[in-house]
């Protein structure tokens, strides 16, 4: 099974830049090869592409007439050549006309980054040995024991810090042991999942940081538009050495910051979604849930709920591939009509205004937590021979 690892890496000075020698090797091969298939595609001749093995052999030459290619790991300059000569086979493939030919790649608005497939190897706790970097420090090793690394990726990310991305081939987990229980679970914005059990767990609160990334945000915005206009005045001004955007520090500080909070938020909402979702999988067999799909494209301009519909998908995502990993069961049902009937007796007392929270069936006299009630439907449909 393949499974993704993410560490952090601390480059030193030296190896910062060799990292973006290679960032840049990288990016340098796709252009000049992409260039030299355009001139073949225009003129024509033969067939448009070359296959990844004609274009690696091409790399030789390369290679002599730029020795700067030679500083990068050469797996990664051949993986270029499989990925440009992947996106010409969908160019060419598509029918529907929606997919382009292969386009330059600029430093401006890709990501810094790489990706190889020669051998990454621990060398001692908190210390990788990479190819053409040597030992470099990361932030853990322990996770890389009894995994076989097929590619890995080296990237700096817009928070100013460098990853390597691992894709591993891990040994299958053993399944967890079956329990015999079943739970519906609704979805929330107050609460995240309200179980049919009667249990509740929160959302997660990251508003600290939610508001400093929006802080940060205005406040890039805001400097990088007043850096703008400083430049157009040097410019209209005929001023001997215009100022350029570069040369203004306090907006890319701030376009850093923002990254930042803006990850760190999204960290700690994964983190409070796995431990919740691996709580939940240990727990149950089978689990119901709703087909948010459905729930999402009930229209709904609230903000919290923006943000609830992001955290769902995830939950989502997350409860399926542990249900799969771990041999239990996920069904997902209607959500229609999920919050009007009443769990007891089955009667449909109609569409409730969410601000009532709690209810009371007409019929059965039965007294009902709105969430809840809806947890044990969605059991239900999912279940209907209960
Ligand atoms: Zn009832």
């Amino acid at each position: 099974m393949l499974t993704g690892i993410k560490l952090r890496l601390y480059p030193n000075q030296t190896q910062v830049g060799q990292l973006w020698q290679m960032f840049g090797n990288d990016r340098f091969v796709w252009n000049k090869m992409l260039d030299m298939m355009n001139e073949r595609y225009k003129n024509n001749t033969d067939l448009p592409f070359l296959s990844k093995f004609k274009l690696n052999y091409l790399l030789k030459p390369l290679k002599k007439e730029y020795p700067f290619l030679k500083n990068s790991d050469s797996s990664s300059l051949q993986l270029v050549n499989e990925f440009l000569n992947q996106s010409w086979k969908n160019f060419f493939k598509d029918k529907t006309g929606t997919v382009g030919k292969p386009r330059f790649h600029s430093r401006r608005y890709l990501k810094p980054s790489y990706t190889g497939k020669s051998i990454v190897k621990i060398a001692g706790s908190r210390y990788l040995y990479l190819p053409k970097l040597g030992y470099i420090k990361t932030s853990k090793t322990g996770v890389l024991k009894d995994v076989k690394i097929k590619r890995y990726t080296v990237s700096l990310e817009p928070t100013g810090k460098y990853y390597l991305s691992i894709q591993a081939e891990v040994k299958e987990l053993e399944k967890l042991k079956k329990t015999g229980k079943r739970v519906g679970i609704d979805v929330g914005v107050a609460d995240l999942a309200i179980l049919s059990t009667g249990l509740k767990y929160p959302s997660f609160d990251a508003s600290y940081f939610e508001k400093q990334s929006r802080i940060w945000q205005s406040k890039y915005s805001r400097r990088r538009h007043q850096a703008y206009l400083l430049c157009e005045q040097d410019k209209n001004q005929k001023v001997l050495n215009p100022r350029s955007l570069d040369s203004f520090s306090n907006w890319q500080r701030a376009c850093k910051l923002k990254a930042r909070y803006q990850k760190k938020v999204a960290n700690k909402r994964k983190d409070y979604l796995h431990k919740l979702t691996t709580h939940l999988v240990r727990q149950y067999d089978v689990i119901a849930i709703e087909d948010l799909k459905v729930k999402n494209l009930q229209k709904n301009h609230c903000l919290a709920k923006a943000i609830a519909n992001a955290s769902w998908s995830m939950f989502r995502q997350m409860l399926e591939y542990k249900c799969e990993r771990y041999g239990k069961e996920l069904i997902a049902v209607n959500p229609q009509n999920t919050s009007r009937i009443c769990s007891k007796c089955g009667f449909n007392s109609g569409a409730k205004p969410l601000e009532i929270r709690e209810w009371t069936c007409p019929i059965c006299q039965v007294h009902h937590d709105r969430d809840i009630n809806a947890a044990v439907n969605i059991l239900h449909k999912a279940m209907p021979a209960l």
